[in-house]
C-alpha cells in the first residue's frame, strides 16, 4: 500500500509539472517532480534491496505484485512528451553547471528514445523497439535452449583427468537420467573442467564442437532448430534502421552518444592500437604453450580443443599454489582494516562505526567523516554513510554489488543538503569454529572493487541529484573508480600489512605473493587479443557491416586481423554472443578494455608520484578525489580524466600491470 501511495503522489506530481500553465523552470519542476520520484525511488530501493538480501516468500510475493506498476511508472515518465517539452523550454542560462549537465542528459535521453520523431517515423520507431525486444528475448532463449539441450554420457575411460568432484556430479546427473556413465553438458561447471582437464582429446573435441556451434547453422541434427542466424540479421537491420531514423549513420554512433568514447573511429583505433601492442606477448604465449605441449604432453599440432588443456597443465607446472593456503592469510577483519586505512590516508577522511537499524545482525553500518581545517574547533563533517553486508547466507542473492540508498542532493524542497548513503554487498564464506572469516584473494579484490564504486557515490561533492555520485556517469567510465581500487590488492606493501595468518599471525610470504602475481599475468597477451577480437567484431558489425549479409565473413576477417590462434571454420561464436544481441552491450563490448585502460592509467599516476618510503602522494590522492571521485557525472568523464592526469588516457600502464612491457614493440 505504501508503494501505491507513493506512486499516486509521483503521478500527481507529473501531472502538475506538465500542466500547460506550469513554468518551464528547473527548480520548480524539481520541487514537485524530483522530490516525489526520489521518495518513490528510495522506498522501492529499500524493497528491492531486501528482496535481494533477505528474501522471504511474503516479501517476494509483495515485490512481484508491485513491480509491474513501478516499472510502468518509470517507463512512462521517461517517455512523457509533455515533460520533454517542458525540459526543452528551460533556458540553460538560468542554470548552474551541474543543472545544465543534468538537463542535457535528460533531453538527450528523450531524443534517443524517439521523442523528436513525428508521424509515421514515430510509429515505426515504436514498432522497431517492440520487435527488438522480442528478437533479443528469442536470441537468448535459443542460446539457452541450445546449451541446455545437449548432453553426452561419457564412459569412465573417457573422463580420465577430470577432477573428482566434477566426475561425481556427472555420475549423479547420469544416474538421475537413468543412464550409465557420466553426463557431460555445455554448462560451465561441466564444460569448462572437461576442456581444462579431460585427457582424452576426442572427448574435448566432441564437446568443443557442440559448444562453439550452439544456436547456429553448424549445430548437429535436431539442435539446428535453435539457429540464431536469421535473428542476428534482423536485429542488425532494425538497429541500422533505428539509427537512420534518429539521424545517425549507423548504430554504433547511437550507442556512443551517452558514452565517454567519442566516435566509433576512436574506439576502433583504440582496439587496433591495443592489439598491436599486445600481439608480441600473445605470440610469445602461444610459442611457450606449443613448446610445453610438445615436450611434456606429446601434442605436436595443437587443435582449438587442446589449448585450454595445455594452458591448464602449463599453469599448474609453473605457478601452482593452493588457494586454501592463500585464504589463511586474508582474515576478514584485517583486510577490512587495511582497506579503511588506505581510503583514510588517500582521501583524508575517517571511517567510524555508526548505528542504524539493519536487516540482519551481521550487517555493519559506518560513517565517513572529514576533519575540520587545522586550527578550527568545528566538529568533523559527515560525508556519507554505508551498510556493509558481507557474509553469504540463505535468502541472499549471490555476487557482489554497490547500490545507492540515498544520493547527495541539495534538496529543492527544504534547502537542506542530503548526504549520500550506500549499500556494499558481498557474499563471503563465514568463519568456522569461532575463527574470523577467511577471504580468497578474489574476495579481497571484489571487496575493493565494490568499495571503489562506493567511494564515487559517497565522496561526491555534487549537489544535483541526477549527476551526483555515480548518477549520470557515462556507462564506459563507471568502472574506473572500482577497478582503480583493485590495483591495491596487488601491491606488495599493501598486502604485507593487510594479511595475518589465521593461526600464526604472519603476513603473506613473498614467495607466495610472487606466484600469485605470475599466475595473474599468465597468458595475458592471448587473453587481451581474445577480448579485442570480440570488441572489434562488435564495433565493425555496428558500423561498416551490411545487415543484409551474413556476419560470419566479417568475424573471419577480424580473426585474421587480430587472433593469434585461428579457430576452426565451423566455430560460430557470434550465434551465442548474448552481450551484444540480447544484453545491452551492442557497440559497447569495448568498454571492458576501455575501463581497464582508464583505471590502470589513473593508478599509474600514484605509482609515478609515490614517496621513497612507498607511501602514496597525498597531492595525487587529493587530485584524484577532486577531479574524478567528487565530480561524478557533473561533467564529461574525459574532462575529469584529463583534469586529473594532465592528458588523455594511455595504454602503457595497463600493459605494464599485466606484464606486457619487456618486448620491443
Ligand atoms: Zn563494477
Amino acid at each position: 500500500p505504501a508503494v501505491d501511495a507513493l506512486l499516486a503522489a509521483a503521478n500527481a506530481a507529473l501531472e502538475r509539472v506538465t500542466a500547460p500553465d506550469f513554468p518551464a523552470d528547473w527548480n520548480a519542476i524539481a520541487r514537485e517532480l524530483d522530490v516525489a520520484t526520489e521518495r518513490l525511488g528510495r522506498a522501492w530501493g529499500a524493497v528491492s534491496h531486501l528482496n535481494s538480501v533477505a528474501d522471504t516468500p511474503a516479501l517476494r510475493a509483495a515485490y512481484n505484485e508491485a513491480l509491474p506498476r513501478v516499472t510502468e511508472f518509470w517507463t512512462r515518465l521517461s517517455s512523457d512528451e509533455r515533460l520533454y517539452a517542458k525540459y526543452k523550454a528551460i533556458d540553460p542560462a538560468t542554470l548552474n553547471g551541474e543543472q545544465r549537465q543534468a538537463l542535457h542528459n535528460a533531453v538527450r535521453n528523450f531524443v534517443l528514445s524517439g521523442a523528436e520523431l513525428q508521424g509515421a517515423a514515430k510509429e515505426r520507431f515504436a514498432q522497431i523497439q517492440e520487435r527488438q525486444a522480442e528478437l533479443s528475448q528469442k536470441f537468448s532463449e535459443n542460446a539457452l535452449d541450445a546449451t541446455d539441450g545437449y548432453a553426452y554420457y561419457a564412459s569412465a575411460a573417457e573422463i580420465a583427468g577430470l577432477p573428482a568432484d566434477v566426475a561425481q556430479a556427472a555420475r549423479a546427473a547420469a544416474e538421475a537420467d537413468g543412464q550409465a556413465g557420466y553426463k557431460l553438458t555445455l554448462k560451465m561447471p561441466s564444460y569448462l573442467p572437461v576442456m581444462q582437464f579431460a585427457d582424452h582429446a576426442a572427448l574435448r573435441e566432441r564437446l568443443y564442437r557442440a559448444y562453439v556451434t550452439r544456436a547456429s547453422d553448424q549445430a548437429e541434427g535436431d539442435a539446428r532448430r535453435f539457429d540464431n542466424t536469421a535473428l542476428i540479421q534482423e536485429i542488425l537491420a532494425l538497429r541500422q534502421e533505428e539509427a537512420r531514423l534518429l539521424g545517425y549513420a549507423n548504430f554504433a554512433e547511437v550507442s556512443l552518444v551517452p558514452k565517454m568514447a567519442q566516435s566509433p573511429a576512436q574506439v576502433i583505433a583504440f582496439l587496433r592500437d591495443l592489439a598491436r601492442r599486445a600481439r608480441p606477448y600473445a605470440e610469445r604465449d602461444v610459442q611457450d604453450a606449443r613448446t610445453f605441449a610438445a615436450e611434456h604432453l606429446g601434442i605436436s599440432a595443437p587443435q582449438a580443443w587442446d589449448w585450454p588443456y595445455i594452458s591448464e597443465k602449463l599453469k599448474e607446472a609453473r605457478y601452482a599454489f593452493s588457494e586454501q593456503e592463500v585464504r589463511e592469510y586474508f582474515t576478514a577483519p584485517k583486510v577490512l582494516a587495511g582497506l579503511f586505512k588506505i581510503v583514510e590516508t588517500l582521501f583524508e577522511v575517517t571511517i567510524r562505526p555508526d548505528s542504524a537499524p539493519t536487516w540482519h545482525p551481521a550487517v555493519q553500518f559506518y560513517r565517513i567523516e572529514r576533519a575540520p581545517a587545522p586550527g578550527s574547533d568545528a566538529p568533523p563533517t559527515l560525508v556519507g554513510q554505508f551498510y556493509l553486508d558481507s557474509p553469504a547466507r540463505t535468502g541472499k542473492r549471490g555476487g557482489a554489488w554497490m547500490d545507492d540508498v540515498r544520493t547527495r542532493w541539495l534538496r529543492p524542497d527544504n534547502g537542506q543538503l542530503q548526504t549520500p548513503v550506500a549499500h556494499l554487498v558481498c557474499n563471503f564464506a563465514e568463519g568456522v569454529d569461532g575463527q574470523p572469516a577467511l577471504l580468497t584473494h578474489d574476495d579481497v579484490i571484489t571487496l575493493f572493487h565494490e568499495f571503489g564504486h562506493g567511494l564515487q557515490h559517497l565522496l561526491t561533492q555534487v549537489n544535483e541529484r541526477d549527476v551526483s555520485g555515480i548518477a549520470g556517469v557515462e556507462w564506459d567510465a563507471v568502472e574506473l573508480p572500482s577497478q582503480f581500487m583493485e590495483n591495491f590488492c596487488w601491491e606488495w606493501e599493501v598486502l604485507r600489512h593487510m594479511t595475518s595468518h589465521v593461526r600464526t599471525g604472519e603476513p603473506l610470504p613473498r614467495a607466495l605473493y610472487d606466484k600469485m602475481l605470475a599466475a595473474k599475468n599468465f597468458q595475458a597477451g592471448m587473453a587481451t587479443l581474445r577480448q579485442i577480437e570480440f570488441a572489434l567484431f562488435d564495433m565493425l558489425l555496428h558500423t561498416e557491416h551490411d545487415p543484409a549479409q551474413d556476419c560470419q565473413p566479417l568475424l573471419q576477417r577480424v580473426r585474421q586481423e587480430v587472433a593469434v590462434l585461428q579457430p576452426p571454420a565451423f566455430n560460430r561464436m557470434a550465434h551465442t554472443f548474448s552481450h551484444i544481441f540480447s544484453g545491452g552491450y551492442a557497440a559497447g563490448y569495448y568498454s571492458y578494455k576501455w575501463a581497464e585502460v582508464l583505471s590502470a592509467d589513473a593508478y599509474a599516476a600514484f605509482e609515478e608520484t609515490q614517496g621513497a618510503d612507498g607511501q602514496p602522494s597525498l597531492e595525487t590522492g587529493r587530485r584524484y578525489r577532486r577531479e574524478i571521485l567528487e565530480t561524478g557525472g557533473s561533467r564529461p568523464a574525459m574532462q575529469s580524466f584529463t583534469a586529473f592526469r594532465g592528458r588523455e588516457p594511455q595504454l602503457d600502464a595497463l600493459l605494464r600491470h599485466q606484464g606486457m612491457h619487456d618486448l620491443p614493440a
